[in-house]
């Protein structure tokens, strides 16, 4: 049955240095892990939404002024459904990581100069508008892109062919393509469309426009166009979510819109985590050191008692026979503890066997103290007989 407790014996012995082991390499994981330094995190691409139109008249306000844009043969306000496509544009947008710049968010009057002041702040790098079109003859129809100068034709060419494939075949929406409007966004410093996704005066097309699903395909169709003239945005998402797998806020982080400053204090908190641990490690060092006496009879102990729980003994002896039995294992074992403890310790040290450093050690103190006896003896000592006598060892 011996053969059983070798494992066991080596897995009480091997517990506490697996423990630090593994502690300590954790830690030194963890620590090149701070110390290397902190990639930024991806700046996400900028798109400016401009919902068109908006405010409403108000009595108390007379000189306030409002724009609901066209209102449609079946009530519907231009100003209300550019702005329920814009916000179903804007969460498209951010679901891809991209950072959305709204004209307005609900339903006032904003002026044209403060939209593309407000994009151009926010460091937009597309800009879309979105309206509806109008017309004194109510059959007409279509999905037109107008664009102010020649930078951004290739954006409003991209952006019309992505409405058209999404509207076309569906829902019968015509291709009217691009259309070159000067005097709208004079002052856009980067690519900029407006996008007029149906004709609100023609009313088969006013009616899908009460559709929330035919919003949700025109707002996709936008976010089509706007990815398609902006490939990198799938890059960022990409870079973005990954950045965001490795720097996740930590959870006493509340302030969810400071992305920077819970980064800072992930990063603090981190560090401080790792001077604790270190502390902890030594002084469990330092404690296993201090009470080494102690540590290694209760280790035995302990290993004594798992062993004999396991039923290694004849259970037919009395208890005197049991008792014998148990103290000739224990000197067994005390013989077998010390084989175990010297096989393990030399098996750390595969290049120089440990068994071999520590006899040179044992001969040197033994050289040491027989020369201090020597020495000693040298001394007068009268009630010394012979200094041969201390030298029995
Ligand atoms: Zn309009």
């Amino acid at each position: 049955m011996r053969h059983r407790a070798t494992p066991f014996l080596h897995v009480l012995a091997c517990a506490p240095v697996a423990a630090l082991v593994a502690a300590s390499s954790a830690l030194s994981a963890h620590a090149q892990s701070a110390a290397t330094p902190t990639q930024a995190k991806p700046d996400p691409y900028v798109v400016a939404i401009d919902a068109g139109h908006g405010g409403s008249a108000d009595n108390n306000r007379p000189d306030q002024p409002f724009d609901p844009g066209v209102v449609a043969p079946n009530g519907l306000q231009e100003k209300d459904v550019t702005l329920d496509v814009a916000k179903r544009l804007a969460a498209l947008l951010k679901a891809d990581s991209v950072e959305v710049v709204m004209t307005r968010t609900d339903d006032s009057y904003v002026d044209i100069g403060p939209r593309m002041q407000a994009a151009i702040d926010a460091g937009a790098q597309l800009f879309v508008s979105i309206h509806f079109n109008s017309f004194t003859d109510s059959s007409t129809g279509g999905a037109l892109v107008l664009y102010p100068n020649d930078a951004s034709l290739p954006f409003a060419q991209v952006m019309s062919d992505a409405v058209a494939k999404q509207l076309q075949q569906r829902y019968g929406i015509a291709d009217d393509g691009v259309q070159s409007k000067p005097d709208l966004w004079v002052h856009a410093t980067m690519p900029a469309v407006t996008v007029e996704g149906a004709y609100m005066t023609n009313p088969r097309e006013a009616h899908l426009l009460e559709d929330g699903a035919f919003r949700d395909e025109l707002a996709q169709a936008i976010r089509d166009g706007i990815e398609k003239q902006a490939p990198q945005i799938t890059t960022l998402a990409a870079q973005i979510a990954q950045w965001n797998a490795t720097h996740r806020p930590a959870p006493h982080a509340r302030t969810t819109g400071a992305a920077a400053s819970s980064f800072t204090e992930d990063t603090g908190g981190s560090a401080g985590g790792t001077l604790l641990r270190w502390a902890i490690t030594l002084a469990l060092l330092a404690a296993l050191w201090r009470w080494r006496r102690r540590v290694v009879p209760t280790v035995r102990w302990t290993y004594m008692q798992i062993h004999d729980a396991l039923g290694d003994r004849p259970t037919h002896m009395g208890t005197q026979a049991r008792r014998r039995a148990r103290a000739a294992r224990g000197r067994g074992r005390e013989v077998a503890l010390t084989g175990y403890g010297l096989t393990l310790a030399t098996s750390w040290c595969s290049d120089t066997p440990l068994s071999e450093r520590l006899g040179s050690v044992q001969r040197r103190r033994k050289s040491a103290r027989r020369r201090a006896v020597l020495q000693r003896a040298a001394r007068p000592a009268p009630t010394r007989r012979s200094v041969y006598d201390e030298l029995w060892f």
